[in-house]
């Protein structure tokens, strides 16, 4: 099966051919003998994109989620504040996959929360209009870099020098020469040690244990979405991109329960699995309450954060073990407050804050009705896990406090709403993959093999696509390889 196939194509190409080979018939087959066709592990995008295609071919499925809720890393807070979006909430217009399942379940999608405000910067606790940033005597980059944004200091190096044409580009073989640390390729392209602390400062992580193949693929994924936008000084993509977006009305996760929702009784909550037995008849999957089922194939959806912690059986081998007990996760920790006055209009300066202290980013959020209350306070990686040891009012008093040092003018009118580590979500353990500079070209080419019966799927297999719909692209290319294999 052509792995690049559209999703579109994939479901009308792959239903023509269930029909005309009798997939359904051996579907039933399987399910007669008490067996689903395939399990899929994780009902996050991946799992849930997985299940919809291949129930679409006539299999039979069963997806075993640990948590209480679909969703995964998509996750509307409905019980906070004006209920916000901790996880996946901006959908390219390019994302063909997420806006092709939206319209068909009757999902909504309009403008949102725009999270991208215009920044001011903190300096060692010392705050920085944007517009004298340039001359300010805290802004010690060379002159080449003095006029660029202190959080767009990453974007400005790897966007603009990014070698990598084209979104797939990082999959080739020459793309190995840029298997290496973030550290050593901004040393070689003359980033000042300025810049590169305050990099460093953003990312929350040494930059020496940072991918830029993966920072390029995403890039390079960025510039294909941005061939339509105009060109915006002292904005990087990310910024560019956001205002463009689409969001889930009423939150992202009324797209992974309209896709739950479709799957019925075929999603079960509360299953979290511990083991993957497979042999030559199947696969046996032990979940944490007892329960044990059999499928012909099984798809792990999950990032390798939690699949390191299920006993597969073979074991993983080579390469393909070493990513999966070794990939690292950057952690977020966030902290949600509410503005009850908006200091921003007492002192004139721009509401949101990037700073090189440890709450790196203060996001003064605008939603899509104009109105400016929530207020999100980001840590990342190491500092987030600093963060993380304190209970959670005590991260946002912390907060509370950071903000009102750097900025008299918030004395007073920041309210704690709630905070959220997504390292310390146990069914997520970390934000987002990262990879090992040097092992990336390996990696990539083990990572996502099949192995016996056993499927892989998630965001951090992606190919061509990022976030959300890097997840749905993953979980299609599961369903496509065991597809064939039940087709065979
Ligand atoms: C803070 C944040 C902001 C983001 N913002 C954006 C954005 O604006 N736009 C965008 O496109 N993307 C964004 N993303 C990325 C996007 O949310 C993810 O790429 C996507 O949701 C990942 O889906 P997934 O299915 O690969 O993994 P997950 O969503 O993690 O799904 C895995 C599922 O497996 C379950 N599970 C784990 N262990 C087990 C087990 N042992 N047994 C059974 N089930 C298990 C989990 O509970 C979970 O439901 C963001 C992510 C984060 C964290």
């Amino acid at each position: 099966m052509d792995r690049n196939i559209s999703r579109r194509r994939f479901v009308a190409a792959s239903s023509a051919a269930a029909v005309s080979l009798g997939l359904g018939r051996r579907a039933g087959a399987a399910t007669a003998a008490g067996a689903a066709d395939v399990a899929i592990i994780g009902a996050g995008l991946a799992g849930l994109n997985a299940a919809l295609l291949l129930e679409e071919l006539g299999a039979r499925t069963v997806v075993l989620e640990a948590s209480s809720r679909p969703g995964g890393r998509c996750l509307t807070r409905d019980d906070w504040y004006r209920h916000p979006d901790l996880g996946g909430a901006q959908i390219g217009r390019d994302y063909a996959r997420v806006l092709d399942i939206a319209a068909r379940l009757g999902v909504g999608l309009g403008p949102g929360a725009h999270v991208n405000a215009p920044y001011s910067f903190v300096i060692g606790d010392r705050l920085v209009p944007a517009g004298q940033w340039p001359t300010s005597p805290l802004n010690r980059l060379s002159d080449a870099e003095r006029s660029i944004p202190p959080h767009t200091l990453l974007g400005h190096y790897v966007e603009e020098r990014n070698p990598l044409q084209g979104a797939d580009a990082w999959l080739q073989p020459a793309a190995a020469a840029y298997d290496l640390s973030l550290a050593e390729w901004l040393g070689r392209q003359g980033a000042s040690p300025e810049a590169r602390r305050l990099i460093q400062e953003s990312q929350g992580v040494a930059l020496e244990k940072l991918s830029v193949l993966r920072m390029m693929q995403e890039a390079a994924r960025a510039r294909v979405a941005m061939t339509a936008q105009p060109a915006a000084p002292g904005k990087d993509a990310y910024q560019r991109i956001g205002p463009q977006s689409l969001h889930v009305v009423g939150g992202t996760s009324r797209l992974t329960e309209a896709m739950a929702r479709a799957l019925g009784d075929r999603v079960r909550l509360g299953m979290r699995v511990d083991a993957v037995d497979m042999d030559a008849s199947g696969c046996e999957l032990r979940c944490a309450d007892g329960t044990r089922l059999r499928a012909r194939y099984t798809i792990a959806a999950v990032p390798f954060s939690v699949l390191r912690r299920i006993r597969i059986s073979p074991a993983l081998q080579g390469d393909q073990a070493e990513a999966v007990a070794r990939m690292p996760y950057g952690n977020q920790s966030q902290v949600w407050l509410r503005a009850k006055e908006p200091y921003w209009e007492k002192d004139g300066i721009e509401a949101s804050m990037w700073t090189d202290g440890p709450f790196t980013l203060i996001r003064q959020q605008i939603e899509a009705d104009g109105t400016r209350e929530l207020v999100s306070v980001l840590s990342f990686s190491d500092k987030a896990r600093r963060l993380d040891a304190l209970p959670e009012a005590e991260r946002g008093r912390q907060a509370i406090a950071a903000i009102e040092r750097m900025r008299p003018a918030a004395r007073g009118t920041l309210e704690f709403i709630g905070a959220h580590s997504w390292e310390l979500a146990p069914f997520s353990r970390g934000c987002s993959f990262q990879l090992v500079p040097g092992r990336v070209r390996a990696w990539q080419q083990a990572m996502a093999r099949p192995h016996e019966r056993l499927h892989f799927a998630g965001e951090h297999l992606r190919r061509l696509e990022i976030g959300m719909e890097a997840a749905m692209e993953s979980g299609e290319h599961a369903a496509g390889e065991v597809a064939q294999r039940l087709l065979g």
